[in-house]
Parts: structure tokens; C-alpha cells; sequence
């Protein structure tokens, strides 16, 4: 393969986990190519809502700030305020200590995007991967345009319905079970104008839907409105539970556009994430909470710990995924283990239980709800970070 088509690492997703890696990388001047399937700016459904550990994590990586994403109308709005609500009636209204921060993801994405290629990552959009051989050098990789490029490191960062964890479990290079701890997501983004009635604040829902949950997030000109539930447990009422949603918060007689649904990791993270110099970054690698369904931190702390491992060790290339491995296992999958934990036990009991159980928590202890949410206590002995 000429030189042209070989590049050190290829990012697959050009969403926050493959542009934050690309960035990190191609500022450490190595020679990085990204190919997505779509072209950019494209939608992604998703929330959008940013947690403080995330927009940490950005100033640290991008040497960013709250106020400047804020004037590049990256972040466009902001709450200090929250609202819980059960089925069972009861409703708790909180204030936060750091607020919670509210994207949309074209910008967002783009943004990320962008940076990378002022950073010296390549672009190709429009290429959506289709086959991966893992070579002993590294990977050679074909799309659907017939193109073809060589990289002695592949990032797999392709999202929930990952096509690069799909080509290496069907070779049985990595764990093949995942559909167990899948959710589905099915959500509406509906003009403010049309549901003054609704609050300017996110609003979480529970008991529209067994293991899963619904909200109402403000947005500058929409609101977010969706609801989410695992699979196995929950798949079949979605849209039932979906309907009872709208009801309840009174919307369900306008004339709102269907949903659309995507896929969400919840709980189906790999703890071996990824096979010889192939890794496996964010959606993925299953990097969500499997309780709140937050996935960009994830996507993009897992990329800061893969491109930082390929910067240690490019030379030794069976520490890197060794590396990655430890990294992600210590930083990350310990907290997603405590969550699932939790969910199991929680959304296992019976009746209005679960959700009983839950508004007790955020009664009895909001601040640390709070902190472990917004990442700045651990759930292992709620230590804080
Ligand atoms: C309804 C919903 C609401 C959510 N709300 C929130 C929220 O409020 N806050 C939060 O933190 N998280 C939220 N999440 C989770 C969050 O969206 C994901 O965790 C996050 O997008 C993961 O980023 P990623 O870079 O790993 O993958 P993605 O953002 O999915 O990016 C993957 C990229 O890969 C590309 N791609 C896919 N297949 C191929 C292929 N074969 N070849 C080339 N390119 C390919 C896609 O075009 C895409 O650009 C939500 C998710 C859903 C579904």
C-alpha cells in the first residue's frame, strides 16, 4: 500500500469518542485519517446534556472553556435546576451545585471535528467501513466506496451499532454477548413555541417504562423529549410507555413529529476492549451509564486514554491494548460496574419499588446524588474524586 493510504492510526465515527482522539493525536503529530459514513455536520439523536465532569474534561483536553463554547454557540443553554419526577406522585425539585450544560449534536460534533483537522487529522466523509482484516502490523481497512488504507492502529469509535466490534466478534476476536445490556431510545425534538407549559429546566421521568426512564430537556429553540428502556426487560412496551409519557406531561394532542429511536450501550461495556491494535472507543466499547444512559464523557475520556496509550507505546504495540485495557477497566468501567450493580438490584424489584427507592436516594442525600452524577464522587464508598 502506498504511503498515501497508510496512516499511524484510523479513527472509524467521527463523533466525540473519534474526533478527541484524532485531535490528541494528530497534535502529537501523528499521521491520523477519520472516516465516517455520513458527511458533517450530521444529526445524532441524543439529549445533548453535559455533565460538569464533561465540560472538565474538555477544558483539559482542548484547552476550552464553558464561556467560550458558550459564545461559539456550542453549549446554547444552561440550568442550575432539576426536577425528578415518579408515577407514584411524587416529584422532587433540586438545585445544583454546578449546572447542567445543553448541546446539539451537529454543532457539537462539528465542533470537535474541526479541531481535529486544524490539528492535522485527515477527513473522509462519506466512507462507511465495511470490512477489517487485523493484520500482525496492524489493519487494512476497505469502505463501501472501494477505497482501501492501511493503519498500524484502527480505532473502532462507530458508535452503539458499532461495525468494527460487529467484524471482530463475528472472527470471535472479542466477546460476541452485547445485545443483553442494550437499550432503545426513541425521541422527539419539539419547538419551545409549541409547549410553553413545559419547564425551562431538565426533568427526569420514572415509571413510564420498567428499566429505563424518560425526560424533557430545554433546548435553545427545541426541547428534547425521549425515553429510554433495556431491551430484554422493556423492549416491547417502548412505545406504550413512550405514549403514557406524553400524556402525562400533557403534549400528547399536539401535533408533535414522530420519534425517531436509536440504539444506547447500557451496561454492555467490554472489559478486553478490542483485539490486537484494533480498539474499541465510547458507544463502541459500550462506555454509557447503564442507569442514565450518559454516553460523551464516556466516548470522549475513553478516546483521551486510547490516544494516550498509543502515544506511550506506539513502539511496543501489545501494550497498547494491554494499556487501554487497564486504563479504561481502573477510570471507567469501575464506576459502570457500581451503576449496573445498582440497576440490576434497583429495577429488579417489584411495583412502584424501583422508582420509590430511587426518589428516596435523591430525598435523602440530593448532594451526593448530585456529585456522583456530575463525576466528582466515586460510588466506590462515595469517596469523592
Ligand atoms: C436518544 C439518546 C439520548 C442521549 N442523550 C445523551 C445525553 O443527554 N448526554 C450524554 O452524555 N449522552 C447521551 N446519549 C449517549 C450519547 O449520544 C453517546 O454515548 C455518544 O454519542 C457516543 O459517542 P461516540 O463518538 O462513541 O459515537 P457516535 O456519536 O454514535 O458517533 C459514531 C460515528 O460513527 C459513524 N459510523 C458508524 N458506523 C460507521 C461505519 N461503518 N463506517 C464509518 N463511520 C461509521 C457515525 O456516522 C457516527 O458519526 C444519548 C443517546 C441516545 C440514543
Amino acid at each position: 500500500m502506498n504511503r498515501k493510504h497508510s496512516f499511524d492510526v484510523i479513527v472509524i465515527g467521527a463523533g466525540p469518542a473519534g474526533s478527541t482522539a484524532a485531535y490528541l493525536l494528530a497534535s502529537k503529530g501523528f499521521k491520523v485519517l477519520i472516516l465516517d459514513k455520513s458527511t458533517f455536520p450530521r444529526d445524532k439523536l441524543c439529549g445533548g446534556l453535559l455533565t460538569w465532569k464533561t465540560v472538565k474534561l474538555l477544558e483539559s483536553i482542548f484547552q476550552t472553556s464553558i464561556d467560550f463554547l458558550k459564545s461559539k454557540h456550542i453549549i446554547t443553554c444552561s440550568s442550575n435546576k432539576y426536577r425528578v419526577v415518579s408515577n407514584t406522585g411524587i416529584s422532587i425539585k433540586g438545585q445544583l451545585g454546578h449546572p447542567f450544560h445543553f448541546v446539539q449534536r451537529n454543532a457539537y460534533d462539528f465542533f470537535w471535528l474541526k479541531m481535529a483537522c486544524q490539528a492535522g487529522a485527515e477527513f473522509r466523509p462519506g466512507e462507511k467501513v465495511i470490512s477489517l482484516d487485523c493484520l500482525n502490523l496492524g489493519g487494512r481497512i476497505s469502505t463501501d466506496k472501494g477505497s482501501s488504507f492501511f493503519g498500524r492502529f484502527i480505532f473502532g469509535a462507530d458508535g452503539a451499532v458499532s461495525n468494527v466490534r460487529g467484524l471482530l466478534a463475528s472472527k470471535n476476536f472479542i466477546q460476541t454477548e452485547w445485545k443483553s445490556n442494550l437499550a432503545t431510545a426513541l425521541e422527539v425534538f419539539v419547538p419551545t413555541r409549541q409547549t410553553p407549559e413545559l419547564s425551562d429546566y431538565p426533568q427526569i421521568y420514572f415509571g413510564h417504562i420498567r428499566w429505563g426512564y424518560a425526560w424533557c430537556f430545554p433546548g435553545e429553540h427545541f426541547r428534547v423529549i425521549g425515553i429510554c428502556g433495556l431491551n430484554a426487560k422493556a423492549g416491547r412496551f417502548l412505545r406504550k410507555g413512550y405514549e403514557a409519557f406524553l400524556d402525562s406531561i400533557r403534549i400528547s394532542g399536539k401535533p408533535i413529529p414522530a420519534p425517531a429511536s436509536h440504539a444506547l450501550p447500557y451496561g454492555n461495556y467490554l472489559t478486553t476492549p478490542g483485539y490486537g491494535n484494533v480498539l474499541l472507543l465510547g458507544d463502541a466499547c459500550g462506555l454509557a451509564d447503564p442507569l442514565l444512559g450518559e454516553g460523551i464523557y464516556y466516548a470522549q475520556k475513553s478516546a483521551q486514554l486510547a490516544a494516550e496509550t498509543v502515544v506511550q507505546s506506539y513502539h511496543d504495540p501489545p501494550a497498547v491494548l494491554k494499556g487501554y485495557a487497564r486504563h479504561l477497566n481502573r477510570v471507567i468501567i469501575s464506576e459502570l460496574k457500581y451503576l449496573r450493580i445498582g440497576r440490576q438490584i434497583i429495577f429488579s424489584l417489584p411495583g412502584a419499588w424501583p422508582y420509590r427507592i430511587l426518589m428516596s436516594l435523591l430525598k435523602i442525600m440530593p448532594k451526593k446524588c448530585e456529585e456522583i452524577i456530575q463525576g466528582q464522587r466515586s460510588l466506590k464508598w462515595f469517596r469523592p474524586v
